[in-house]
C-alpha cells in the first residue's frame, strides 16, 4: 500500500472510531511517527497532506528537521537532559516531559533562546518499569511545580498503552489518562493550556480515539514496518 492510501485508511479508521464513542474528541490530530523512516517516505507523506511528524530520538529529529524544516516536528521519545539544548526551538511539541530535572533544563535552555517550549507530561499509568513517565499519584504535584518555569507551556498529557495481546486491557489505561486530563484541565492554571491528549499507536489508536485521544501517534500503519538495521 502506498503512503497516501495508508494515511487515508488511518484517517478513515479514526473517523469510524470517533463515531462509535461519546467520549471521542471533536477533532483528532494524526501524528505520523517517522522514526527510522527515510526522508523520501516522509516527503511522500507530506506531499499527501500530512503536516505533523513524530521522532523518538533527538539526533534523528534534528537531522530530519534540518532537511525538512517546513514540517511540524514532535519529540515523542524519552529526552535526556544533556540533549535538551539540541531540540529547543526545533519542536512543535515535546510529548515526553517526565521529570522535574528535565523541566528545569528545558526552562533554562528555553529562556536562553527566548522561546516558550510546549510540552506534554508523559504519564506512566500502570507504573511499568520499562517505561518512563510520571506516576499517577505524583501528577498533580508535578503539574503544580511547573508554575516555576515560565518558558514552559504545559499543553496536555501523553501515555503509551501497555503491550498486551488483549486490546481491551488497554482501554482502562486510556480512560484513566482522559480522566486525569480532565481533572488537570479543570484547575485552569495560567501556565497550562490543557488541549492535547496524546495516546494510541498503530495497534491501539482506535481504542485511544474512542477514549478521547485528540493526538494519535501512528508509525507502522502509515509507513510500513520499521527497519532497525
Ligand atoms: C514508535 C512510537 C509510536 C508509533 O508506533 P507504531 O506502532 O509504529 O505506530 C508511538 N509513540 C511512541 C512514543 C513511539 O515511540
Amino acid at each position: 500500500m502506498d503512503i497516501a492510501a495508508a494515511l487515508e485508511q488511518v484517517k478513515r479508521n479514526i473517523e469510524l472510531a470517533r463515531g462509535r464513542s461519546v467520549h471521542a474528541a471533536r477533532q483528532v490530530q494524526l501524528l505520523a511517527v517517522s522514526k527510522t523512516q527515510p526522508l523520501e517516505k516522509i516527503a511522500a507523506a507530506y506531499a499527501a497532506g500530512q503536516q505533523h511528524f513524530g521522532e523518538n530520538k533527538v539526533q534523528e529529529l534534528v537531522e530530519k528537521q534540518q532537511q525538512l524544516p517546513q514540517l511540524n516536528w514532535h519529540l515523542i521519545g524519552h529526552l535526556q537532559r544533556n540533549k535538551v539544548k539540541y531540540v529547543i526551538g526545533k519542536t512543535r511539541l515535546i510529548h515526553s516531559l517526565d521529570s522535574i530535572s528535565l523541566a528545569a533544563e528545558i526552562e533554562k535552555r528555553s529562556a536562553a533562546a527566548s522561546v516558550i517550549t510546549e510540552v506534554l507530561i508523559q504519564v506512566n499509568i500502570a507504573e511499568e518499569q520499562s517505561k518512563s513517565g510520571v506516576f499517577v499519584p505524583e501528577l498533580a504535584g508535578f503539574v503544580s511545580e511547573l508554575a516555576a518555569y515560565p518558558h514552559i507551556k504545559l499543553r496536555g498529557l501523553m501515555t503509551i498503552g501497555p503491550m498486551v495481546e488483549d486490546y481491551e486491557q488497554i482501554r482502562p489505561v486510556f480512560r484513566e489518562l482522559r480522566l486525569l486530563f480532565e481533572r488537570e484541565r479543570a484547575r485552569e492554571l495560567p501556565y497550562a493550556e490543557m488541549s492535547y491528549l496524546s495516546m494510541g499507536m498503530s495497534h491501539d489508536y482506535m481504542i485511544a480515539v474512542e477514549e478521547g485521544a485528540n493526538i494519535v501517534r501512528v508509525g507502522s500503519s502509515i509507513f510500513g514496518a520499521r527497519n532497525y538495521a
